[in-house]
């Protein structure tokens, strides 16, 4: 059997892609591992009609929805290769079996590496965040911190007043320079330049010099790879970016390799889920068109 389309991730951006080939009773087979980036989280903000459901939830939903449509398969698991076959791709799955499809979508997302902060990646999605718009409202104009990476965290200190009393601690990642001392002080943001030893309590910073710093919320930027090797596999062309790598798609989500699409967070340098469905939506379009017209 080949799929017409197989669907590497089944999250918010894969199941989007489903949709219209589904619709157009094309048969499509899903891979997912069932790892979506924001399982950390209770709750996910500014998806219109599911504000504040929790993530498993509008995943759920959108499965049980989904479904109802004969032409899908979904095998629960995880695609470990790719290559390309005689009528279109053979993807290897880690449980040895191999699947052949006409199409391919990469909708695998990202994931996240954080700094090495004792105690930081266990409160990751409760109470430190990288995105004030899915959880800086919630912090209720507290005071918050930003814990600095590189230079680019530059931008995480600069947005944050806009949430709460915010202080920059840059963690010896690098020092601000004169201008950039002037932009914290323009937006109101205070510098704490002692470095980090943990985080304690539910947002606590205790520095080196024995001070506990207390917050509402913390932010950090991630750094994110996609989380499968298949994109490079196929060779598609993967993009360098200040917060890490994503897979390079034109406007209607196709990569450079012909017949393969990429979307959701594995191809868009700031994803969130409302940008993941749209994404997937124009995938599953791009891709059911090259399957009628070449
Ligand atoms: P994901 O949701 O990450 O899903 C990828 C899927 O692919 C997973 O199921 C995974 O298991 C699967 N997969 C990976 N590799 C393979 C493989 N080799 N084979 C098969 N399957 C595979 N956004 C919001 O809009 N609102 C929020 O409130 C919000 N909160 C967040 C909180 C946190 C802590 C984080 C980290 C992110 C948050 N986001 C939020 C961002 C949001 O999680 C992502 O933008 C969104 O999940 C991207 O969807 P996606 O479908 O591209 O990828
Ligand atoms: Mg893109």
């Amino acid at each position: 059997m080949i799929y017409d389309v197989i669907i590497i991730g089944g999250s918010y951006a894969g199941m989007s892609a489903a949709f219209p080939l589904l619709r157009a009773r094309r048969s499509v087979l899903i891979i997912d591992g069932g790892k979506r980036r924001n399982r950390f989280a209770s709750h996910s903000h500014g998806f219109l009609t599911q504000d504040g459901v929790a993530p498993d939830v509008i995943a759920a939903q959108a499965g049980v929805q989904l479904s109802a449509y004969p032409t899908l398969t979904w095998i629960e698991g995880n695609a470990a290769s790719a290559k390309k076959g005689d009528e279109g791709f053979a993807v290897a799955l880690e449980d040895g079996r191999e699947m052949a499809g006409r199409r391919l979508i990469l909708a695998h997302g990202v994931t996240d590496t954080l700094p090495e902060i004792a105690g930081l990646a266990e409160r990751w999605g409760q109470s430190v965040f990288h995105c004030p718009y899915c959880h800086g409202y919630e912090l209720d104009q507290g005071k918050i911190g930003v814990i600095g990476v590189a230079p680019m965290s530059m931008h995480q200190a600069l947005m944050l007043p806009d949430w709460g009393q915010t202080t920059f601690l840059p963690n010896g990642s690098f020092e601000p320079d004169a201008d950039q001392l002037s932009q914290l002080e323009a937006r109101g943001t205070t510098l704490e330049t002692v470095t980090i030893a943990e985080i304690t309590g539910r947002a606590d910073v205790r520095l080196s010099d024995g001070r506990i710093l207390s917050f509402d919320g913390l932010f950090v930027a991630s750094i994110v790879a996609p989380s499968s090797p298949i994109a490079g596999q196929l060779g598609c062309a993967i993009e360098e970016l200040p917060n890490g790598r994503q897979i390079v798609t034109d406007e209607m989500q196709q990569t450079s390799v012909p017949h393969v699409f990429a979307c959701g967070d594995a191809a868009r340098a700031a994803g969130s889920v409302p940008l993941a469905v749209g994404d997937g939506t124009m995938a599953g379009a791009a891709c059911h068109r090259s399957l009628m017209f070449g």
